[in-house]
């Protein structure tokens, strides 16, 4: 069994993150989803509607399972659930300067592999940060992500969430 992560924030999923998971799952035999959240940044959409606008839209696609990670270790993570790559989009060269020590450090620290796709054109200037300035200002991003995620944007963010206590 060839298991893949695909890590992020999906704050929230868009086009560009499903065409990229979609690929993934054609490469390997089941694909996490792996939903981060790291208590010192804003989001603005909750874990759980972050896993919810996720599953919501991958839920047609095979082999795929969506699950929220600790703020710990990658790479730890990917031990202890036998994942042998670590699947990321590449939208330009600066994505790639940041990933590539990560991607070392992760295979140095317990094998796992990351294996890069490059994003697809269309969606190559896509960002969850951008896409959610342009729809706070009235532009559309309906063609940038489904439906279900578009209604959220439309009606704002969730209640922030609380981080764990001790
Ligand atoms: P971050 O990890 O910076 O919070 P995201 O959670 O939005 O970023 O994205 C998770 C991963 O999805 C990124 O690390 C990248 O690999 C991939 N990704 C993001 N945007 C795109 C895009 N437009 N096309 C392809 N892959 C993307």
């Amino acid at each position: 069994m060839r298991r893949a992560v695909c890590p992020g924030s999906f704050d929230p999923i868009h086009n560009g993150h499903l065409e990229v998971i979609a690929r993934a799952a054609g490469l390997f035999d089941e694909v996490i989803v792996a939903v981060s959240t790291n208590y010192a940044k804003k989001y603005m959409f909750s874990l759980g509607d972050r896993l919810d606008m996720a599953r919501e839209t991958l839920a047609s696609l095979k082999g795929i399972v969506v699950e929220p990670v600790g703020d710990g270790l990658l790479a730890e993570y990917c031990r202890q659930r036998g994942v042998s790559a670590i699947v990321k989009g590449l939208r330009s060269s600066s994505d790639f300067d940041y990933e590539l020590p990560m991607a070392t450090m992760n295979r140095q620290l317990s094998g796992v592999e990351t294996v890069f796709l490059p994003a697809e054109a269309h969606y190559l200037h896509l960002s969850s940060t951008l896409i959610k300035e342009v729809a706070g200002l009235g532009g559309s991003v309906s063609d940038y992500v489904p439906r279900s995620v578009h209604k959220r944007l439309l009606a704002g963010g969730s209640a922030p969430d609380q981080p764990p206590r001790g």
